[in-house]
Parts: structure tokens; sequence; C-alpha cells
């Protein structure tokens, strides 16, 4: 699945994709993905998750903790995606959560100290875990939905944290030529 994916990112650089297009994507699927789960999680499952869940909690908040707290985030998701049986939904979600794992890896500027984007996933995350307990379909969707729509807030408040500070520390005349973020991170990473 990673060579398929790494392809696919690869031609998508050459696109003109911002964060807002990701989380269109994201709120559709990973909401069905997660309401597919509900009743498949094991207690093998349950006790990853919950070993992911602290050790997200357990992050200091100096760069490198952030970063790896980013990468713990997604991880959640990647555990939800495996036991998706649908492999097309868990292969588009896992996709979706490779880019933006991308784009933490890449730039390190895209990675400020954002508290409270991190407690809000934490408590997202506690709840879904409690509604799976529950086998509550209705409120995974819902609970996931919320936690998608509060992502894509955070991405968007951050993409335009980053375009600011393009504006102050870069007065070259292409700067009307920028593309978007994540555009500029997968090229980079193009070439890793
Ligand atoms: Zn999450």
């Amino acid at each position: 699945m990673e060579p398929a994916s790494r392809m696919l990112r690869n031609f998508l650089h050459f696109q003109q994709l911002d964060g807002r297009q990701v989380y269109q994507l994201r709120k559709l699927l990973e909401v069905e993905l997660a309401a597919s789960v509900v009743g498949r999680l094991t207690e093998h499952d349950f006790q990853q998750l919950e070993a992911n869940m602290s050790a997200c909690a357990c992050c200091a908040s100096d760069e490198e903790d952030h970063r790896h707290q980013r990468f713990l985030e997604l991880e959640f998701h990647q555990l939800l995606a495996r036991v998706c049986p649908n492999p097309l939904l868990a292969f588009m979600c896992q996709f979706l959560n490779d880019m933006l794992r991308d784009l933490v890896v890449i730039k390190k500027a895209y990675v400020p100290e954002r508290k409270q984007f991190d407690h809000a996933n934490q408590d997202y995350h506690r709840q879904l875990v409690d509604a799976y307990r529950a086998e509550d379909t209705q409120r995974v969707r819902q609970v996931m939905a919320e936690h998608m729509a509060d992502a894509e807030h955070h991405m968007s408040a951050l993409e335009a944290e980053m375009a600011a500070q393009m504006l102050i520390s870069n007065d070259s005349p292409n700067l009307q030529n920028h593309r978007s973020k994540l555009h500029d991170l997968a090229t980079e990473n193009a070439s890793v």
C-alpha cells in the first residue's frame, strides 16, 4: 500500500492542493470509516488505541515532541483504518493521513505550538473510544464529524498564519506565484 500511496502523493504534487481540499474529503471519509469500525474492535485494538492516547497525553511541548504528538494523532486514525472492512475506504483514509504526515515531516514551521488543538484532539479521541466501547454508531459518526470539522478549522488557521509569515519574511516579486503549502511540501518531499 505504501508504494501506491507514495506514487499518488507524488502525482498530486503537480496539482495545487491545499488543506481545505484534503479536509473536504477527510470530513466525509473519516466519518464513514469510523462508522464501519463499530463492533469490530478487539480488546487488542482497544489496548492499542488506549496506548496511543496515553503516549499523546505524555508528550512535552517542545517542537520535536509536538511533531511526535501530531504523528501519534494521525496514528490513532491509522489504527482505525486497519480495522476497516472496506479496503478502498481504508486506503483512501490512510492516503489522506499520509499526506498530512508528509506535511508535518517536511516543514518544521508547520508545527507551531497549538495546545488547544492537541487538547481538542485528545478529547475527541477519548469520546470516540467511549462510543466504540458502547458500540454507538450514531455517536461515533457525530464525534468524528465534529473532530474533522475542528481539525479543518485549526488547519485553516495554521495555513493563514503560514501565509502571513511568508508575507513578512519574503518580499520576493514572485510571491503572487506562491502555491499552496501542501503543494510545496509535496514537491520537497518528492526529492527526499
Ligand atoms: Zn484525531
